[in-house]
């Protein structure tokens, strides 16, 4: 009788939306960006030596680092590069929270942060949002282990302004506070000014959505050095050469177009903007998005019905069955020629 099983590691991991493949499908279910990447991005493809790739990448990935550092206008050292946001997160997660109480994050968001809690057995505790999903700082007053908080809140798309995110830091300033800015290209008021007056707060940011390379997963942290380098000590006592040299250099090309990114997330707001109207008109209420989605309900219309109807047309948006939250639609932002579209099908079910 072979046992080994009694000494799995078993957990139930999160679940990502899913990514069907139809020539004709309207995809709007995990909030990448309609638009291409830079052509910038593109030139490098074109005129990158594969011959490079029998060496090792550099293990710190520094030029990819120093530029998105010049970006910002902070140093190479509080800069933290990783696969993706997620990759940044979890290391996160490793390196910070490793206090017996338990972590903070609200009922309602990312649902990726209480699956690297239960991985890294990080106790945690949920404190519910307002009726009307909006964070209560009040639950955070309270003794904790860390806290994790996504400004825009995903998938709500609701954010908190840098007072409201300054309060709940100056209550916590014996634990490492992560902020989640995957969103925040699309609402512009970064909490980045604050690493440089609070050592314990951590900016994660990503380059999926705003910045059209969710295919090439680079995700980043900033913060003061010394939370930089203990994330570094943690990283490469896992992994050493994270960043590819392909990944490297289109970061980097990617980082330096800000005109073209202003534009592409200029048009996403245009059309975001126009959907909220329609959205509206159809019936929908939602909180004020700020972000690439919006997160959406029927005054009587089940979600769930309408999320069926839309993907036998090849339209996909994102449904959640979970509690609070199991009546609401998370529609990503397409461009204007889909969202055309998505509203003239919509229009059509919900008149049946
Ligand atoms: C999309 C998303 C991420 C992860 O993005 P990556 O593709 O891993 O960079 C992290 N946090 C939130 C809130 C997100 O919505």
């Amino acid at each position: 009788m072979s046992n080994w099983r009694d000494n799995l590691r078993s957990i139930e991991p999160y679940v990502p939306g899913e990514q069907p493949d139809f020539s004709d499908m309207v995809k709007l279910n995990t909030n990448e960006n309609p638009y291409p990447p830079s052509p910038k991005v593109r030139q490098v493809l074109k005129e990158f030596n594969s011959d490079t790739l029998k060496l090792y990448p550099d293990p710190s990935s520094h030029l990819l680092a120093d530029a998105i550092a010049k970006h910002y206008g902070i140093g190479t050292n509080q800069v933290f590069t990783g696969v993706g946001s997620d990759d940044v997160l979890a290391i996160a997660f490793m390196t910070f929270f490793n206090s017996e109480k338990p972590i903070l994050f609200p009922d309602i968001t990312y649902s990726f942060y209480d699956v690297w809690a239960k991985l890294f057995d990080i106790p945690y505790k949920r404190p519910e949002l307002d009726a009307d999903f909006n964070i209560k700082a009040e639950d955070y007053y309270c003794d904790n282990g860390g806290i994790v908080i996504a400004n825009p809140n995903a998938p709500t798309g609701i954010s908190q302004s840098e007072e409201f995110l300054k309060d709940i830091i100056e209550h916590n300033r014996d634990v490492v506070v992560i902020i989640d800015e995957a969103y925040i290209d699309f609402c512009g008021n970064s909490a980045l000014n604050l690493i440089q007056c609070y050592d314990n707060v951590l900016i994660v940011q990503t380059y999926s959505k705003s910045r059209s390379l969710a295919g090439m997963r680079i995700g980043y942290a900033m913060g003061n050095a010394e939370l930089i380098k203990a994330m570094d000590d943690v990283r490469f006592s896992f992994n050493s050469y994270p960043m590819t040299r392909l990944s490297v250099e289109i970061g980097k090309a990617a980082i330096e177009d800000t005109d073209y990114y202003k534009e592409t997330i200029k048009k996403i707001i245009e059309t975001r903007e126009w959907t909220k109207k329609e959205l509206k008109r159809l019936g929908f209420t939602f909180g004020n998005s700020d972000t690439n989605f919006i997160f959406a309900t029927h005054s009587c219309v089940n979600a769930s019905y309408i999320f069926g109807k839309l993907k036998e047309k090849h339209i996909f948006v994102r449904y959640f069955n979970s509690p609070r939250i199991d009546n609401y639609l998370r529609i990503s932002i397409g461009t204007q020629e889909e969202m055309k579209y998505f509203i003239d099908e919509l229009e059509k079910i919900l008149s049946k």
